[in-house]
């Protein structure tokens, strides 16, 4: 065969098999739980940026990065959310799973009743995350934080009322749950 006829083909073959490596790349991190990886690894030291390096339920070194509802079931809405993330160690995080009875207290002293019943309304809405979603987050907290919050609470408030809709039929959003009478709010 002409040398240069081969020549073209080894490139043509050289050039396709990049092209497929690439592909199989770029589906590989757009996979969703890479997203969600992906998310968490900027998240969590933004978090720890902003808050005292102890940790929030028992006062020692805080290393790590705590949910104080758990993002295990159902990832609902909270699992990203910035107000339900505080520093904390790792025997409260992960011996303790959370140590949420003293997470929720603090909480509550620290910000008040109506903060701890926003995070709580949205740890029982059930999110299925989306790729686009993910994407777009992760663009946001590459902004910084706050312009994160933002664009996260924005996008809760619409999945929240979706969900409640879904669930409970057109112009039925429900309260998230009776605000008990005791104590002080602030
Ligand atoms: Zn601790």
């Amino acid at each position: 065969m002409n040398p240069i006829v081969q020549e073209a083909i080894r490139k043509r073959n050289e050039r396709k098999a990049k092209s497929k490596a690439k592909a199989k790349r770029l589906k590989k991190i757009h996979r969703l739980p890479n997203l969600k990886k992906k998310l968490w690894s900027l998240l969590s030291p933004a978090v720890k940026a902003v808050h005292p390096k102890i940790c929030f339920t028992c006062g020692k070194a805080g290393t790590q990065t705590g949910h104080m509802f758990p993002k295990g079931y159902a990832q609902a809405l909270s699992a990203y959310h910035p107000g339900n993330l505080r520093p904390q160690c790792y025997h409260c995080n992960i011996n303790l799973g959370g140590n949420g009875a003293e997470y929720s207290s603090r909480y509550m002293s620290q910000y008040g009743l109506t903060k701890f019943q926003e995070m709580n309304k949205l740890s029982r809405t059930p999110h299925k995350w989306t790729v686009e979603e993910m994407l777009y987050l992760i663009n946001k907290i590459k902004v910084g934080l706050e312009r994160y919050t933002e664009a996260y609470d924005e996008l809760c408030h619409d999945a929240y009322n979706a969900y409640q809709t879904a669930t409970f039929g057109p112009g039925t959003i429900q309260p998230a749950s009776p605000v008990p009478t005791i104590g002080d709010q602030e």
